[in-house]
């Protein structure tokens, strides 16, 4: 460890999954942490201990396949960077087949343990009600979905009114080669083509009137996940689950996001839809669309069920399903520079869920690479951003510039939470997947598997190289 009596501390504000990370990260660079966390002082809705790193509901940090799973690859990558989140989970596991789940308290324990036993780490028991002050030249805010209100506020006050969000009212986003385009076609409505359109944008799913009422009755009959008692019922008009418009009358749907107005469908222009989905492109890659007005309260296998009812939908894949939970995050894209720093204050970075990703392991992740950049940037050493290829940067660039911004909803944010999930790294060179030598039968299936494995297996050769390599850390704006 170097002489660390030259540099001032790093201030961390949230002790969670996020938070912690980042703390050791900065701490193992050689540099003083003080993390500020309030439970101890004050609680939240949700969490039961004052452990830091408390998972507030499931146990399992998921897939941990590294060959061909997004979030397993992500695993294996914070193993690489020498995660305390990860550490402490592998010493914690508990028997769950391919996943990764843990003792939760023997986990939280270990994280607490490991950041109050570390030298150069002050964990400090307080609830932080402002933006850091200009004392503070360095921080970091990784206080989460369910983030204190007073920071809430100021938050708020720093960024705009609309760039914080206290729910997130998430559609299903599906990858874009499980699409049947042989029933789907590319159309804008009235081929608006609109700034940076083509007038083609929109994937869309033609429905008859049998089809359109077969599907209003699965919504209305399937099961849904009712609100935590804490969260309130946060309906708004502009974001009704369209279960809700289902059961407010059958004509709903078709009069909102489902009309059919202005559209012809490609392979069978004489007969107008009686309803149409439309699906808009999620990423700048365009590997993932998102099903346009279709946020959801149904539960994951009644929604996948219903939304394979949809002509063109039947064997779509799900890089997410919808929801619709108390969750506060920031307008990342528009707000962060590429290392997490908040554009309007250089020196505030923010990381894990409040940043617009999603789960306990992404949301370490860029706690991790929060602390990397705080730490690179207190040292005045440059630190490249990890290459788009890998997890890390595949998730970075969701968070800060590879999610679309719609042009054709002026004003209406659309940036929404997103685990991690192939559809966000970037596609592999035309020809990668072939045929192996002595395999006779090679279908779209194994063709997956090979482009997963092969995504996995490159992430991963250029994390350790990024890892093992310094260059420019991007100029503050
Ligand atoms: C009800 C619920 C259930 C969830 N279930 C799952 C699940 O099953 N699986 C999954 O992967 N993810 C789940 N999540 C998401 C999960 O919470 C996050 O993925 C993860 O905990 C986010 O890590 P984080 O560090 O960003 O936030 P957190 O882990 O929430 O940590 C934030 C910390 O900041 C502290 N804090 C807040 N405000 C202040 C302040 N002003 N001053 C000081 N400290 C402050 C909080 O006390 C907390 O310790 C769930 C979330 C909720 C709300």
């Amino acid at each position: 460890m170097t002489d660390t009596s030259s540099y001032s501390p790093i201030h961390i504000i949230g002790g969670g999954l996020a938070g912690s990370e980042a703390a050791w990260q900065i701490a193992e660079a050689g540099i003083p942490v003080r993390l500020h966390e309030m439970r101890g002082v004050r609680g939240t809705d949700a969490h039961k201990t004052d452990n830091l790193a408390e998972l507030v509901c499931s146990n399992s940090f998921r897939s941990d396949d590294a060959t061909s799973n997004a979030v397993g690859v992500l695993h294996a990558e914070m193993r690489l960077a020498g995660s305390l989140i990860m550490s402490a989970a592998d010493r914690n596991q508990v028997p769950a087949g391919g996943a990764l789940a843990v003792d939760r308290d023997g986990f939280s324990h270990a994280v607490t343990q490991a950041i109050e036993n570390h030298p150069l780490i002050t964990v400090v028991r307080e609830e932080v009600s402002g933006l850091p002050s200009k004392e503070w030249d360095l921080a970091i805010i990784a206080t989460g979905p369910l983030t204190a209100p007073s920071l809430a506020s100021a938050i708020q006050a720093e960024t705009g009114a609309d760039a914080l969000a206290f729910f997130d009212a998430i559609a299903p986003i599906i990858h874009t080669d499980s699409i049947n385009m042989d029933v789907c076609w590319f159309q804008s409505r009235y081929d608006k083509v609109g700034p940076g359109g083509t007038g083609k944008d929109y994937i869309n799913c033609p429905m008859n009137e049998e089809q359109y009422n077969a599907f209003v009755d699965a919504l209305i009959a399937g099961d849904k996940t009712g609100f935590k008692e804490w969260e309130g019922t946060p309906y708004f008009d502009g974001c009704l689950p369209i279960e809700v418009m289902a059961e407010r009358g059958r004509e709903t749907l078709r009069h909102g996001p489902m009309k059919p107005m202005g559209l012809t469908n490609a392979h069978n222009p004489t007969v107008k839809p009686y309803a149409v989905v439309q699906l808009r492109q999620d990423n700048a890659l365009g590997t993932l669309y998102n099903m346009v007005g279709f946020q959801t309260k149904l539960k994951y296998g009644a929604q996948a069920e219903v939304i394979r009812m949809i002509p063109g939908l039947e064997n779509a894949e799900f890089a997410r399903l919808g929801g619709l939970h108390r969750n506060t995050y920031i307008n990342s894209p528009v707000l962060l520079d590429p290392s997490l720093t908040l554009k309007s204050r250089p020196g505030l970075r923010f990381a894990g869920q409040i940043t617009g990703c999603e789960g306990y392991v992404e949301s370490a992740s860029i706690g991790l690479l929060a602390g990397r950049f705080a730490a690179a940037e207190r040292k005045g050493e440059p630190l490249p951003l990890p290459p788009a290829t890998t997890a890390f940067g595949s998730l970075l660039n969701h968070i800060t510039g590879g999610h679309i911004v719609s042009d054709d909803e002026p004003g209406k944010r659309s940036f929404q939470p997103m685990n991690i999930n192939f559809g966000l790294f970037p596609l592999l060179e035309p020809g990668a997947i072939t045929k192996p030598e002595g395999v006779k039968r090679f279908r779209g299936k194994d063709k997956t598997v090979m482009k997963k494995q092969l995504v996995a297996a490159r992430a991963l050769e250029d994390c350790a190289a990024w890892l093992g390599t310094v260059a420019n850390l991007p100029t503050r704006p």
